[in-house]
């Protein structure tokens, strides 16, 4: 295979069609290869036997499927799987699958860092390297169906039904691979999920949340934090260039094209700081009337943050003066704490270990 070959992985369908027809070849092979790739998990062309041999050969010499590197994968008790994917300069990125009774959803990463940098975020503290391309973010998907059992009795029995982008970094930040991603997610010549089932949740990049309203129609989650311009400001700071205003009209306009379905406001409850029942009241003000659920996210502490986690009684008194007045509240239930797979704690720490391996494996092929 040469060194400038073309990645199918993460390609849409309407790409790889066109580079059929650039091959020569009739358009209809993209289907044929999706369903190889996506639903039968296989990425050697030999294998593919409903191509024929001529083009399976001229697939191999100029393209090919690859797919990321798995560095490691970490078991929780409560079923959570955590994996880390080699994303270059020893550094890596996390998905973590989080099984429940009736779906499996998987949980993304989109950058390797991210810039925007709030305050209570293993990922921002880590600052941003780079963005991962369309095939690294399917292929975090592709790995984890192609590793965990399949559903029972169910029609698409793929291991993931659901996904979320609140891995690391900011999806609407990496717009032109996140939205080929999700093309291929909701194919049904791929994983065929519903867009209601795939969730993008954002810190607020105004523009590219109308964007994605016009052009993608997904489920959208937005990380709100706190109920007024001068805390944000504090927590995350892209509410300097985006104040809560301009983000909720946002919000509205975006659940209007979606027959109004909920918007999912994400609030970390960090003790003392904005959990007060003011901060409820503020906050109920903000949503009062509107298509909006809030999802409460008890923090999660990481080494070289002084931020603490409210009490959980706290966070029920936060719930119920939200409840009480029709405002939907949850509670976001903490798993794979073991195996440090909570929300904010990714940081694509590859562990020593990982790391030799990695380097001896590098220097074998080197010397190869
Ligand atoms: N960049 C996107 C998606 C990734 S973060 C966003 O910010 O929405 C996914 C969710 O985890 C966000 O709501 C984020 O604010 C939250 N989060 C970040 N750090 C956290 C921490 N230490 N504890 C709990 N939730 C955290
Ligand atoms: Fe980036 Fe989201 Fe973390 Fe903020 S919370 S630094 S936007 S990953």
């Amino acid at each position: 295979m040469p060194a400038d070959a073309i990645n199918l992985l993460g390609m849409p369908q309407g790409e790889l069609e066109a580079l059929f027809t650039r091959l020569g070849e009739k358009p209809f092979h993209a289907r044929q290869l999706m369903r190889w790739v996506y639903q039968r998990g296989v990425t050697d062309f030999d294998e593919m036997t409903d191509l024929s041999k001529s083009l399976r050969q001229r697939l191999k010499d100029e393209t090919e499927v690859a797919l990321p590197q798995v560095l490691s994968q970490h078991d929780s008790t409560d079923g959570t799987v955590k994996w880390l994917f080699e994303s270059g300069f020893g550094q890596a990125v996390e998905a973590v699958f989080i099984p429940e009774a009736d779906r499996g959803t998987l949980c993304i990463s989109s950058q390797v860092g991210c810039a925007l940098d709030c305050a209570f975020c293993a990922t921002g503290a880590q600052g941003f390297n780079r963005n991962l391309s369309a095939a690294e973010i399917v292929g975090q998907v592709w790995h984890a169906n192609s590793v965990l059992p399949r559903r029972d009795n169910e029609a698409r029995d793929y291991a993931v039904t659901n996904v979320v982008f609140m891995g690391m970094g900011e999806p609407l930040a990496n717009y032109r691979s996140v939205v080929p991603a999700i093309d291929i997610l909701i194919s049904d010549l791929a994983y065929g999920i519903s867009r209601r089932r795939v969730t993008v949740s954002t810190s607020g990049l105004v523009p590219t949340i109308d964007r994605l309203g016009d052009e993608c129609n997904v489920s959208l989650a937005v990380s709100l934090h706190a109920p007024n311009d001068d805390l944000r400001d504090q927590l995350v700071p892209i509410n300097k260039m985006h104040p809560i205003a301009a983000l909720l009209d946002a919000c509205w306009r975006y659940a209007g094209k979606r027959q109004n379905r909920y918007i999912t406001f994400e609030y970390v409850m960090l003790d003392g700081v904005n959990d007060q029942a003011g901060h409820a009241d503020q906050l109920f003000e903000l949503l009062d009337g509107k298509p909006a659920k809030v999802n409460l996210i008890p923090f999660n502490p990481f080494s070289g943050n002084e931020f603490q986690r409210s009490p959980a009684d706290r966070i029920v008194r936060f719930q119920n003066r939200l409840r009480e007045r029709g405002i939907v509240t949850t509670i976001r239930k903490t798993r794979g704490e073991d195996i440090d797979a909570a929300c904010g704690q990714l940081a694509g720490k590859v562990s020593d270990r990982v790391r030799n391996r990695l380097s001896e494996k590098r220097r074998r092929t080197a010397t190869a």
